[in-house]
């Protein structure tokens, strides 16, 4: 079977898959024929044909937030290509592609005629660098193989089988530039025959087992595994690190078959840990190199990609502005290793339970494991840790999956307690989004952690708390299906379940909502920005939110929440501004109130403002940032102004700089104080404001009380709030 896709720069340059005129000439390049058609259809002249190739580069010192830290490349006779993810996000590794580019920039024609990469060292860092694809046939692997990270290799059905250990080659190598390693090979070979095995073969069932051999000296080399550039680490992607690792020792490729190469801290790899590449599944090979850490953590997880496996991450939903547990894939953004139950998020020393969705991609879930019911029912979930029993509930919206587990602090996870937030005692949520989705950027080897208590920010990595409230019903899937947790022990975990909307459950009760309270609007002092119909300044919103407690008859929690936002006060006219206040319950539903207020900008000159100016001093003049670009300026001690404004509060916008003194402000007869208008820079702000809480008129007065060489005053106008 043969499917094309349409890629992103296919889209975006106008190619239709496989419009492109072109001779295919064997693997790797083909000759292309001068095409007619303009600049479109030369773009897509150039192919390459290989294998799809994944690597997964772990840089503790700086995580991608967004999850994207995935390379991926085409594996072709005369080397590799490296093409943006997102343009063979949906072809699966290992696949066999015909790609066609879209233009030759980025490559290079070997000796041997083929296509490689020429990219700038710095984009091998970037999983969006890369040679833009116009068009991509594909060509699924046959069945029982797998691929090797180089290649596809026919599966061993003994490694698939669990029959069969993975077998690991380590090699401790010397970069040039590179220190010799502390450790020695034997230290590393034991780490993975020993601690690595050890977590793999107990999260599997023994389905994955690791041996180790070391090669019995330190090989030095003459490729680098990485090079800095202005602080930028790239890491190579021409392969010729690991090819001359791989001739050296003797490394064949194939099902089960791993390379770990170990070097003490390289510098130009920065904060990069370990890279490895991604298998396509249990009986997969691939090879791992490890940054100095002789760690169960580190060289267990790049162990973990080699046999398909990506990272485990946390869904960030919004509806609204408000963070809600599930969303539809558009409104969520990933945070990328924050699910830090296991071994494929950031493990540090605590390698967490595998989990649950994890396990089913590597098709380790059986069917006493799991259950997929599409009643309405009620399951009681064993612990995770302890394989036996029902362990694994999944409910299905489409082609896509809600997989529920409950973790305790017992076993590979008792270290649970020590770090609260890091992992999440209880249940919790995983959703495995359809990936052929159209436009779905979610890969189906990593899984997706939802935050079952979205109310609490988890501001950061380690500290979130993600585990489902008791005794709620949780809406998911947009209240198509649902949960209730209706109790936790150390046996287990009884969940109550819904295929179907509420309406279709007579045991749903909705969640206590929230209540906000209309939101207040007040202007408040700060920089600004003027245009010739409007000021744009900063307004502050304050609203209450009232959550119940989970908890029958406890009190709800209260807090005060504050959103400031840069909001239109038109020149001379009103300008209606409206915001809303919202809160999510804890099913996601969101409660809001909404406020509307009525800005207006009042400049010196406007005969609303009714001004008097004291006769002494007053000049027109050129100040930066002010309404028109001048306004009215004095450095003249005791000089005023006096004028009215309407409204429910006022700012004044006032110059200030480097030669501004200080000003007196009365409102409505009474001093109320002294601003200092000094700053090191000319410009005009909100420099102060006054809410009244109701809508009235006042006199307000500005006297300058330095005058002077450094008291200079000047008076652009108000912003008022109604
Ligand atoms: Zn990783």
């Amino acid at each position: 079977m043969r499917l094309s896709v349409t890629t992103r720069a296919a889209a975006r340059a106008g190619v239709v898959a496989g419009s492109a005129l072109s001779l295919v000439a064997g693997v790797g390049l083909t000759t292309a024929l001068a095409a007619p058609g303009g600049p479109d259809a030369r773009r897509a002249q150039l192919h390459v044909r290989g294998t799809v190739e994944r690597l997964h580069l772990d840089d503790f010192s700086a995580p991608t937030t967004a999850g994207d830290d995935e390379i991926t490349y085409v594996r072709t006779s005369g080397g590799l290509v490296q093409v943006p993810a997102s343009d063979l996000a949906q072809v699966p590794t290992g696949a066999s592609v015909d790609v066609g580019l879209a233009s030759a920039a980025g490559t290079t024609t070997t000796s041997a005629g083929a296509l490689t990469s020429d990219l700038a060292g710095a984009a091998n860092h970037d999983p969006e660098a890369g040679v833009d694809v116009a068009s991509v046939a594909v060509t699924p692997t046959a069945a029982g193989t797998v691929a090797t990270g180089q290649g596809v290799a026919a599966a061993s059905t003994a490694v698939a089988a669990g029959a069969a250990a993975h077998s690991v080659t380590v090699v401790v190598v010397k970069p040039p530039g590179g220190t010799t390693p502390s450790a020695s090979v034997s230290t590393v070979v034991s780490t993975v025959a020993n601690g690595v095995n050890a977590y793999w073969s107990s999260m599997t069932r023994g389905a994955v087992t690791f041996t180790a051999t070391g090669w019995p000296s330190i090989v030095s080399t003459s490729n680098v595994p990485c090079t800095m550039t202005n602080g930028s680490v790239s890491v190579s992607s021409t392969g010729a690190f690991w090819s001359e690792v791989e001739s050296t020792v003797h490394f064949t490729p194939g099902s089960g078959k791993h390379l770990v190469v170990y070097f003490a801290g390289f510098a130009p790899c920065g904060g990069i840990a370990g890279l490895g590449t991604v298998g396509s599944g249990i009986a997969s090979g691939g090879v791992v190199w490890i940054n100095g850490y002789n760690t169960v953590g580190v060289i267990g997880h790049e162990l973990g990609h080699n046999i398909g496996l990506g990272h485990s991450q946390e869904l960030d939903c919004t509806a609204s502005g408000v963070r809600v547990m599930d969303a539809a894939p558009a409104s969520c953004s990933v945070r990328n290793y924050w699910d830090t139950n296991d071994i494929m998020a950031l493990s540090w020393n605590n390698e967490g339970y595998l989990n649950a969705s994890h396990l089913r991609y590597l098709g380790l879930l059986n069917g006493t494991d799991q259950v997929a019911p599409s009643d309405n029912g009620v399951v009681t979930l064993t612990p995770l840790e302890t394989p036996g029993g029902l362990r694994v509930l999944t409910l299905s919206d489409g082609a896509t999956r809600y997989v529920v587990e409950f973790r305790r602090p017992i076993g590979a996870d008792s270290w649970l307690t020590s770090y609260p937030g890091w992992g999440s005692d209880g249940v919790t949520v995983r959703k495995e989004i359809d990936p052929t989705a159209q436009g779905s950027t979610y890969s189906s080897d990593e899984s997706y952690l939802l935050d079952g208590n979205p109310a609490t920010p988890d501001t950061s990595l380690g500290y979130g708390v993600t585990s489902l409230p008791v005794n709620v019903w949780i809406d998911l899937a947009g209240g198509r299906l649902g949960l209730r947790i209706t109790s936790e022990t150390a046996g287990g975990a009884v969940v109550e379940y819904r295929n179907g909307l509420p309406g279709t459950d007579p045991r749903y009760t909705p969640p206590a909502r929230p209540t906000v309270s209309t939101p207040q609007g007040a202007l408040v002092a700060g920089s600004m920005k003027v245009t010739t119909s409007a000021a744009y300044v900063p307004l502050r919103w304050t609203y209450d939110v009232s959550t119940p407690s989970a908890i029958e008859g406890a009190a709800p929690t209260m807090a005060t929440r504050t959103a400031t936002l840069t909001s239109k006060a038109g020149n001379g006219v009103f300008s209606t501004i409206v915001f809303r206040g919202s809160a999510a319950a804890s099913d996601g539903t969101l409660v809001s109130a909404r406020a509307i207020v009525l800005t207006r900008y009042l400049g010196e000159t406007t005969s609303k403002l009714n001004a008097s100016w004291s006769r002494r001093g007053w000049i027109t003049a050129k100040v930066a940032g002010a309404m028109g670009g001048r306004t009215r300026l004095t450095a003249t001690k005791g000089s005023a102004v006096v004028f009215t404004v309407a409204g429910q509060g006022f700012g004044l916008v006032l110059g200030h700089g480097a030669k501004y003194g200080r000003v007196a402000v009365y409102v409505d007869g009474h001093y109320v104080r002294t601003l200092s208008l000094r700053a090191r820079h000319t410009a005009v702000s909100v420099a102060w404001t006054r809410m009244f809480g109701s809508y009235g008129k006042h006199t307000v007065r500005l006297v300058n009380v330095t005058g002077g060489s450094h008291g200079t005053f000047a008076f652009d106008g108000v912003v008022t709030l109604t």
